[in-house]
């Protein structure tokens, strides 16, 4: 039998590590089925303790979940997997996009801001901040000089938010090209996956080994303490969608939460009820 750890999942942050592995597990559907089955009730129930906390007045802080990776790497399933077993009161999705014209007009963390998770809740980020350093990069749609700033700018963001709160969790789903391209392939033989399918995904591809470099720039600046960046091989979606219940999970472990305390008399409140 095979046993994943918090551990190994914290231990994923060489961007050299092959997509097509699955460090730490002997990831049979079987075996990934059975440890996510294991971890859920607490992550249900640490969920909801911060939710509670949060909704009692305490200050429990927030998580924010930031998924970066290729096309079809997997971020849709990664958020609809992750959030599955939580309370959706208590979840914050955001997915970003090319930029509006509104938000083109203002500093690129301005829309960052906008979509962060408020207080007890685990936010998740469908392509981030993040965009503005990679895709920026590839198609050189700013300077190499505000590329450089928004690394710095990126970095002091993180940390004002470590700082207020939030615990981060930043993760790139490291496929391999041999493997988007059968995804690729997959959306285009099935009439249920056209929806998933954009032509420009291809002209993207041809960019592929310019993107790697970006992510691996990208990693190399802003890889910090205080947010560290997690590269999850994710050739094998479910292992790579355990690997995040798993971080997710040691964030809601370190916040130490209790449940809230009555902030009323529960023997008065009793006989209230009885006597009603
Ligand atoms: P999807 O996630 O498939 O809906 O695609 C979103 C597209 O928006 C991707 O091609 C991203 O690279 C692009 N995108 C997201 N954020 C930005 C940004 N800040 N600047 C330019 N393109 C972006
Ligand atoms: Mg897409």
């Amino acid at each position: 039998m095979s046993t994943f750890t918090i551990a190994e999942a914290k231990a994923l942050v060489d961007p050299t590590i092959d997509p097509t592995s699955t460090p730490g597990f002997k990831a049979s559907k079987e075996n990934i089925e059975r440890q996510v089955a294991e971890i859920e009730p607490e992550l249900r129930e640490l969920q909801e303790k911060l939710y509670a906390n949060f909704r009692s007045g305490n200050n429990p802080g927030n998580i924010l979940i930031v998924l970066q990776g290729m096309d079809t790497s997997g971020k849709g399933g990664v958020v609809k997997h992750t959030l599955d077993p939580l309370d959706p009161q208590g979840v914050h999705i955001t997915g970003f996009g090319k930029p509006t014209k509104e938000e083109l007009s203002h500093d690129f963390l301005w829309r960052i801001r906008k979509a962060l998770p408020g207080p007890g809740k685990v936010g998740i980020f469908d392509r981030s901040h993040y965009e503005d350093v990679i895709v920026h990069r590839v198609h050189e749609l700013s300077s190499p000089e505000e590329i450089e700033r928004r690394y710095d700018a990126i970095n002091e963001f993180e940390k004002e938010l470590v700082d207020g709160g939030t615990t981060i969790i930043k993760v790139f789903l490291h496929i391999s090209k041999e493997f988007q391209k059968e995804n690729l392939t997959e959306r285009l033989e099935d009439p249920t996956k056209y929806w998933k399918y954009n032509p420009g995904d291809v002209d993207e591809r041809g960019h592929w080994d310019a993107y790697q470099e970006a992510y691996r720039i990208a990693f190399e600046k802003t890889s910090t303490d205080v947010a560290p960046w997690y590269i999850v091989p994710s050739d094998n979606k479910p292992y790579a969608r355990m690997v995040v219940k798993f971080l997710l999970l040691d964030a809601l472990r370190s916040k130490n939460l209790e449940w809230p305390a009555a902030d009323f008399d529960v023997e008065v409140e009793k006989a209230r009820v009885a006597a009603s």
